[in-house]
This record gives C-alpha cells, sequence and structure tokens, in this order.
C-alpha cells in the first residue's frame, strides 16, 4: 500500500515515507491510495485478540513497508506506558458506554497515537543513522503527549513552545517536569497564537529547517490517524462479539483527527461500525458542516473543552477527498476556495452522502457542566469536559439512532481539568497515582519573549 496526497501532486510513497512526510509537500494531506477493507472472518478472528495483537493486524494492512517484527515491537513497547492492559477499556456508568482513552502516560487520548509516532520515529531515524529536532506550540494535551513520546529518545530533541501562564496549571507540570534532557520546554511571553506564529515562521526558514532537521508532530501527521483506528475496532468488535449487529460512536471533535481515524475504522470493517457524531462545543464549524452542508470559518471561543476550541479542522480535507469522489482537482479548488472566502458549500447530494457518515450536534459550556453533574449524580462516576460534550450530543441524538449501542469516546481523563469539574460536582476529581505530588517536582523550562529569533537561537544552542 501506498500513499497519496488530497491534492494529487505527488507521487505515491510508503508509509514509512508518509509518516516522515507529516503535511504532503504539495500542501495537501497523505492518506492511502486505497482504504482496505476486511471480510467476515478476519472480523471473527479479530474479535477475539487483545489490544496489541489486533494493532499488529490492523496496522500491518497499513504499513507493509515495515517489517512485522519490528512493528510488534514498537507496538508492544508503545503500549506498556498505558497503566491497564486492556489499554483502552469500556466502563459502564448508568445507561452509557465509555471507550476510556485516558490510560496513557499524559492521561489524554493523544497518547495512543503519539506514544506510537514516539517510537516509529525514533527507529526509522535510527535505520537511517539520522536525527531530528521536533518543534511544535501547544495550548494544552498535543505538548505533553508529544514530549511523553519522545522523552528519552537519542536521536531526537523536542521544543515546545506554550504560552507561558495560559495553559492549565496541570497541563504545564505535565510538560515541565519532565527530566529527560532531551526534553526543551520554552514558556513563551505571548499568547497561543504568538507560539504558532513563531513556530510557523521557523518552518518557513527552509535551509535552518534542513540544517537542524526540524521536524513537527502535529495532528495531520497519518501515523497518529492510523494509531487512533484500533481503538475504534477493537471497541465496536467487542460488542460485536457480545451479539450487537451495529455500534455507533460519538466523539469529542476539534481537528477532525480522531473521528476521521472512526471513518477510515467505519470502512475497514464495514458493516459493524454505524454513525459517528461529530460533537463539538461553541465552536461547531464541523457541526454547521453537517447539519447545514456549509463549511464556514467563524471567530474561536474559549471554552471549558480548550482542545476543541478551533475554527479550522485541520484533518477535514482528508475526508473532503472521499466526499469529491477521490478527485483531487475538486479538493484543490474547494481548498482554494475556502482560503479566499472562508466558505465552502455542498449540494444536496454531498449533503446526504455525509449524513449517511455523521450526525452532529453543537454543546454549550452549561450543557457540558450539567451533563458532568448529571452523570455523577446517577452513577458516581466522574467525566472531563471534552469527554461530557461527546455524551451530552449523544443524548440530545440517541433518538434519531436505531436501538444498536453507542460509545461515546473519553478523551481526557477528568482530574486534567479540575476547575471544570469542580463547578459541576463541587469537588476536584480524584489524581491517579502518576499524577500525585506532580506541583512538588523540579521543573525545566526556560522564559522567553515572544521573538522569533531568540527562539531560533535557543533551538541552535540545544538541537542535536
Ligand atoms: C485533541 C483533543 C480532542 C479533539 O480531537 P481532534 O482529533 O482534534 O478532533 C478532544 N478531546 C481532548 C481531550 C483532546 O485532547
Amino acid at each position: 500500500m501506498r500513499y497519496i496526497s488530497t491534492r494529487g501532486k505527488i507521487e505515491p510513497v510508503e508509509f514509512s515515507n508518509a509518516v516522515m512526510m507529516g503535511l504532503a509537500t504539495d500542501g495537501g494531506l497523505l492518506l492511502p491510495e486505497n482504504l482496505p477493507r476486511v471480510n467476515a472472518s478476519v472480523l471473527d478472528e479479530w474479535q477475539d485478540m487483545e489490544y496489541q495483537e489486533l494493532a499488529l493486524d490492523v496496522m500491518k494492512l497499513f504499513a507493509p513497508d515495515v517489517p512485522g517484527q519490528i512493528l510488534k515491537g514498537l507496538i508492544t513497547r508503545s503500549y506498556s506506558s498505558f497503566d491497564t492492559p486492556e489499554i483502552t477499556p469500556i466502563a459502564s456508568p448508568g445507561e452509557y458506554l465509555i471507550l476510556e482513552l485516558f490510560h496513557g502516560p499524559t492521561l489524554a487520548f493523544k497518547d495512543v497515537a503519539l506514544q506510537f509516532l514516539g517510537n516509529f520515529f525514533s527507529w526509522l531515524l535510527e535505520t537511517r543513522h539520522d536525527h531530528m529536532n521536533i518543534l511544535g506550540a501547544t495550548s494544552g494535551d498535543t505538548g505533553s503527549a508529544a514530549i511523553y513520546g519522545v522523552k528519552g529518545k537519542e536521536n531526537i530533541n523536542i521544543f515546545i513552545l506554550h504560552p507561558k501562564g495560559r495553559v492549565s496549571e496541570v497541563q504545564a507540570l505535565q510538560m515541565t517536569t519532565v527530566p529527560d534532557r532531551n526534553v526543551f520546554n520554552i514558556a513563551v511571553e505571548g499568547t497561543f497564537d504568538d507560539c504558532q506564529a513563531i513556530v510557523k515562521a521557523i518552518f518557513n526558514d527552509l535551509s535552518f529547517k534542513e540544517r537542524y532537521r526540524l521536524g513537527a508532530i502535529n495532528s495531520i501527521n497519518w501515523a497518529r490517524v492510523l494509531a487512533q483506528v484500533v481503538y475504534y475496532v477493537y471497541a465496536a468488535l467487542k460488542l460485536r462479539k457480545e451479539g450487537a449487529e451495529q455500534v455507533h460512536f460519538s466523539v469529542p471533535t476539534g481537528n477532525f483527527g480522531d473521528i476521521f481515524a472512526g471513518y477510515v475504522a467505519k470502512r475497514l470493517i464495514k458493516p459493524v461500525i454505524g454513525r459517528l457524531i461529530l460533537a463539538t462545543n461553541e465552536n461547531n464549524i464541523l457541526t454547521r458542516f453537517v447539519m447545514e452542508g456549509i463549511y464556514e470559518r467563524g471567530k474561536v471561543v474559549s471554552t471549558i473543552s480548550p482542545s476543541m476550541d478551533i475554527q479550522i479542522a485541520s484533518n477535514f480535507e482528508r475526508y473532503l477527498y472521499y466526499l469529491y469522489g477521490q478527485e483531487p482537482g475538486r479538493v484543490v479548488k474547494a481548498m482554494k476556495e475556502f482560503e479566499r472566502t472562508g466558505r465552502i458549500s455542498f449540494s444536496e447530494k454531498e449533503k446526504l452522502a455525509a449524513h449517511k457518515d455523521f450526525l452532529s450536534a453543537s454543546i454549550d459550556q452549561e450543557e457540558t457542566v450539567d451533563t458532568i453533574r448529571a452523570l455523577y449524580e446517577d452513577s458516581g462516576y466522574v467525566i472531563d469536559p471534552h469527554t461530557a460534550v461527546g455524551v451530552a450530543a449523544y443524548k440530545r441524538l440517541k433518538d434519531q439512532l436505531d436501538g444498536n449501542p453507542v460509545i461515546c469516546l473519553a478523551t481526557a481523563h477528568p482530574c486534567k481539568f479540575p476547575e471544570a469539574v469542580a463547578r459541576a460536582i463541587g469537588k476536584e476529581p480524584k489524581r491517579p497515582e502518576k499524577m500525585k505530588g506532580i506541583e512538588d517536582r523540579q521543573q525545566r523550562l526556560v522564559v522567553l519573549p515572544a521573538s522569533v529569533s531568540r527562539v531560533k537561537d535557543y533551538v541552535m544552542q540545544n538541537a542535536l
């Protein structure tokens, strides 16, 4: 299997090169030439497998250029950092099914992908006798998950910018208390937008980028999508084994990465997965796409589910490619139009096609808090505000689904968002063992002004 660009202007590449490339060199996103689909006897086999075994089988289909034994080792290592043998267990408080994706080292679902990506990068660099310096900006979860993905790796240094004093205390501590020498935290005296602008400016300096082997770790990397496909398959087949005809999912959505993995899984194990509920907070560009057939940029609103506060969903172009019948020319045209006007509108036929895949609801902050409270009062189970957006969307839309089970994705552990949870249930959630006493650990970071040249100097001094 080889990978092509949504914009159609690259020669097909193998999985390893697709992962190294990140963004396609023509500005598009990488996708498999054809999405695989497995038959019923494979489903019978898969539904008896443990998580890691299943991950190996699924990933092999998409990464035939990686030797099986190597892939197996990378998967074993990646998920040995999780604190439960099931990796992504399903809890069933009250009437709900909650897929807990927060058992990794930073307690957010991003660990599922970034643990794998870090190990994969490190292996590939080793075989190529190469090294890399990862540079990124974060407003929260991605930074810590990326740091935990590569900490201690000899051929990778990582530089993460965060806006000083503007990420939650827990999130900042998760990044700054990592003792490994290859981790460099930069607290920028400015906003998240400043951080992103600095990173972008540095990446745009192509000779600097080449000289320091700069790499990105953002949500458009195909390996991240692929690692996430696994838990949809795992969870859906678990219910199939128990007799469910079909399984739906509710997915708290920001950049469309997680739910796009759900779409790939839906095609892979057809017809086991039914609809995907695309749950958004007040930043509802994607809900308006599903419900009204209009994809239109708005203003970003800050909410209590900050990892979903986006107005341009960076992975959406991947879905567009399929919606447009795999015609790159149409993708290019639509993306140009979006850049020019901030808007793409869809035909009735396209709208109907999207409705076959998705339902959607936008949940405001009051309803999010009420949802956390109601579930806690019913069952004693505590969810984080991102997960609550998905649960609330499910409650609102369940009458539009058949009676088959709906799995709600829990994308973060509630202890990462103590203020929002306390607002709902009157107390802060309990912390798992690995987070206890994090305030008392030694912190490592530098504070720099919001200046491209100062950040560049710092990277130069500390790069591999
Ligand atoms: C990143 C994130 C999301 C959104 O996922 P996307 O792949 O960007 O749609 C939801 N919840 C949490 C906790 C996250 O960290």
